[in-house]
C-alpha cells in the first residue's frame, strides 16, 4: 500500500485516510435495516455495501461493508460517520459537496463534510476518484431500494 507515492498528499490528510482504512467507522452488520445497495468499481476491484435505518429520509443509522484499496474502505468510513443523522435534504447536500471536492478539489464552506475532507487531494488522481465515489453512488442507490426490493430477498 503505496499512498504516500501514489498520493502526493499531505502526510496530515494521509494519516487520516490510513486512520479510517486501518480503524473503519460503522463497518459491519446493521440490525434493522430499511435500505440497503451495493456496487462496485471494476477499474480497481472496490465492493461496496451499505446498509441504512432510514425514518421518514432521516438516515438515523448506516452501516457498511466491503472489500477494496484503502481509498474505496477509508471513504466509506468516512461518509458512514458524515451522513448518519442526516435527513434526505442534508444527505443530498452533503453528497453534492463530496462530489464537487472529489471532482476539482474545491471545498464548499457551506458544508462540514468531517474527515471526507480528508479526501481532497484524490482529485488530482481521476483513477481515485472512482474508488473514493464509489461508497457515495451506492449510497444514493441505498437511499431509493427498501431492503424489501433488494436481489438478496428474491428466492
Ligand atoms: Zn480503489
Amino acid at each position: 500500500m503505496s499512498l504516500a507515492q501514489d498520493l502526493q498528499m499531505d502526510e496530515l490528510l494521509r494519516e487520516v485516510i490510513l486512520d479510517h482504512y486501518r480503524r473503519p467507522r460503522r463497518r459491519g452488520a446493521l440490525e434493522g435495516a430499511t435500505h440497503a445497495a451495493e456496487g462496485m468499481n471494476p477499474v480497481c476491484g472496490d465492493e461496496v455495501t451499505v446498509h441504512l435505518a432510514l425514518d421518514q429520509g432521516m438516515v438515523c443509522e448506516i452501516a457498511f461493508a466491503g472489500n477494496g484499496c484503502s481509498i474505496s474502505q477509508a471513504s466509506a468510513s468516512m461518509m458512514s460517520e458524515t451522513v448518519v443523522g442526516r435527513d434526505a435534504a442534508g444527505v443530498a447536500g452533503v453528497t453534492e459537496a463530496v462530489r464537487r471536492l472529489l471532482q476539482t478539489g474545491a471545498l464548499d464552506p457551506a458544508h462540514d463534510l468531517g474527515d471526507v475532507e480528508s479526501l481532497q487531494g484524490v482529485a488530482q488522481f481521476p483513477v481515485r476518484v472512482k474508488c473514493a465515489l464509489l461508497c457515495w453512488n451506492v449510497l444514493e442507490r441505498a437511499l431509493q431500494q427498501p431492503i424489501s426490493d433488494t436481489k438478496e430477498s428474491l428466492p
